[in-house]
């Protein structure tokens, strides 16, 4: 295992430093610092994926001759970590985190012909839908189906916490397309275009008000057969090489220590770092620094061409904990000022609906206007990609044997 990064690597540091030194505008760096939810908004995300394509780094992962980098692991690694230290909103994650590889791994040369272009120049904007009403954990338990009907198959069903759904012009889906064997088996991938007739969004609330995720009807969709990646029946198999990389593919502790450098700074500025809280921020620096240690081993471990695997669990569950609990720190820091409601002094991650867009000055300082809905919303952080519960049995079985 090795650990250090060569000269040229840190060479490459410094060509990313410079990169977003000179394009990642004051205004994109003033968004990300507002930001409530994980996700930017479409139109931002967008503004800064064209900038990202332009400069050919939008998809490091890709391959090349479909726009993405020759970077190594340590490569893809120090951008995340420059990427956070300067403050970039994230990218929408469905299209060139999910669908992306997904049709890398698994689409016909015409699916990544046709689509991996359009995810790059936002012709297309994705949303994921896996979970359903009673298919969330157990998602193998999914039951929209979808039936054949010549050049067709035939969708009824639902899809639920859809992110980006009312946004999205197209979905990669789970549908069963055969009940008789096992759960696992009878799935299939597919995507469908969200302007079909038949397809009904709705919205649902996060706690903090926005309207993020939604709930997604389906009714006698016709959906093509060419839209199906992979096998019929195996789409399981896309499923789990997905999550794996959902859950264990970013890189949580450069961003974690951004935030609580963050922390400790404005504790300075506003006279409250004493010694409680300075050994609270001291406490969650070293569980952070622990765990973007585990992730550079798994990075080491990548280069030498393995899969997250089950680290994908540990890093999932420490990942999400940890931001919880500086979500948390942010609140104690701000105290009675985490308690206005002024959303239209953040930047949320979806239309806040029942909002009149007041235009009453900031109440409070600027550093404390985002707390308390960033602490609602990272709620959701140990339910999604597969809830923290699901991921503790995940590693006792795999990992302890139990
Ligand atoms: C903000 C947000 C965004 C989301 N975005 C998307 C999206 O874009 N696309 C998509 O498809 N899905 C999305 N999801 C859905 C998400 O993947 C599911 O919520 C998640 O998998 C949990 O499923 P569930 O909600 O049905 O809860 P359930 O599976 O009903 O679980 C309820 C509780 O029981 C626990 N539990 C369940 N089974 C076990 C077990 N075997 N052992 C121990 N504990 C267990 C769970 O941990 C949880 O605490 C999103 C969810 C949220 C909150």
């Amino acid at each position: 295992m090795k650990l250090a990064f060569t000269r040229d690597e840190e060479a490459f540091r410094a060509e990313v430093r410079d990169f977003l030194d000179r394009n990642l505008s004051a205004d994109l760096r003033a968004y990300a610092r507002r930001m409530t939810s994980v996700y930017s908004t479409k139109p931002v995300a967008m503004e800064w994926q064209r900038i990202l394509v332009k400069q050919g780094w939008a998809a490091p992962s890709w391959p090349v001759e479909y726009g993405g980098t020759n970077w190594s692991v340590a490569q893809r690694y120090i951008f995340d970590v420059e990427m956070a230290r300067a403050g970039a909103p994230p990218l929408s994650p469905m299209g060139i985190g999910m669908c992306g590889p997904a049709l890398i791994g698994h689409g016909s040369k015409a699916q990544k012909d046709h689509y991996l272009p359009r995810i790059l120049s936002g012709e297309d904007f994705w949303c994921q839908g896996y979970s359903e009403p009673h298919a969330g954990s157990d998602l193998a338990a999914l039951t929209m189906s979808a039936v054949e009907d010549g050049d067709h198959y035939v969708c009824n069903g639902s899809k639920i916490w859809t992110t980006h759904a009312h946004e999205a012009n197209m979905m990669f889906c789970l549908v069963r397309t055969d009940s008789s064997g096992k759960q696992q088996q009878g799935i299939t991938f597919i995507l469908i275009d969200m302007t079909s007739p038949g397809v009904r969004v709705d919205p649902i609330l996060m706690l903090s008000g926005e309207h993020i995720q939604n709930a997604v009807f389906f009714t006698d969709v016709r959906v093509p057969k060419a839209n199906v990646i992979g096998k019929v029946n195996e789409g399981w198999t896309v499923a789990k090489y997905l999550l794996e990389f959902e859950r264990g593919g970013s890189s949580y502790g450069p961003r974690l220590l951004a935030r609580l450098r963050s922390l400790r700074q404005i504790a300075a500025e506003e006279g409250l770092l004493d010694a409680d809280f300075a050994r609270k921020l001291s406490q969650a620096e070293a569980e952070a620094q622990t765990l973007e240690a585990a992730e550079l081993q798994m990075m080491s471990e990548l280069a030498g061409g393995g899969t997250p695997g089950l680290k994908a669990s540990m890093m999932k569950i420490r990942g999400t904990e940890l931001s919880q609990h500086l979500t948390e720190l942010g609140l104690e820091l701000a105290g009675a000022y985490a308690a206005p409601f002024q959303p239209h002094h953040t930047s949320p991650g979806g239309p806040v609906p029942g909002f009149d867009g007041a235009n009453t000055p900031l109440v409070g300082p600027e550093s404390a206007v985002t707390v308390s809905a960033k602490y609602l919303n990272d709620r959701a952080g140990s339910i999604y990609a597969g809830s923290n519960e699901i991921q503790r049995g995940i590693l006792s079985k795999g990992q302890l044997g139990l």
